[in-house]
């Protein structure tokens, strides 16, 4: 997709730290790191966020998250890892290109278990 960011970047047509790649999805280093170890997965292809995923789209995901696990045992995250996606704007997400985040290296101070305030 023209202007996206992270097209661009799994075109190779904007630098960034490759962590892993393959022909469906690419790996690299969060420019803005929330912990030691941050990581974004993408897939090549364009899609807005995890919010417009269709059966067509199954096999790609539970791909994307096999890479993660092969990601998570080659930089070592054996004491934990986070996979963040966020989709829409509450939700806090800036680049409307699907990707995942795996977060490591510090304790995850806000549980699943955290009741609203
Ligand atoms: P989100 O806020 O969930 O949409 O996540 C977008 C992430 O992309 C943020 O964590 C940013 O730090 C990261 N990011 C933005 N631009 C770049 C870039 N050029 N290279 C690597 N990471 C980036
Ligand atoms: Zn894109």
């Amino acid at each position: 997709m023209e202007d996206c960011l992270f097209c661009k970047i799994a075109e190779g047509k904007i630098p960034s730290t490759k962590v892993y790649e393959d022909e469906l999805c690419y790996a690299f280093l969060d420019i803005n790191p929330l912990a030691p170890t941050h990581i974004l997965v993408i897939p090549r292809r364009h899609i807005d966020s995890c919010a417009v995923l269709t059966q067509a789209d199954e096999a790609l995901i539970g791909h994307i998250f096999t890479v993660i696990a092969e990601i998570a045992r080659q930089q070592h995250l054996d004491n934990g890892f986070r996979v963040v996606s966020n989709a829409g704007e509450e939700a806090g997400q800036t680049v409307k290109h699907l990707h995942f985040h795996i977060l490591a290296g510090r304790p995850m101070t806000a549980k699943m278990n955290d009741r609203m305030a």
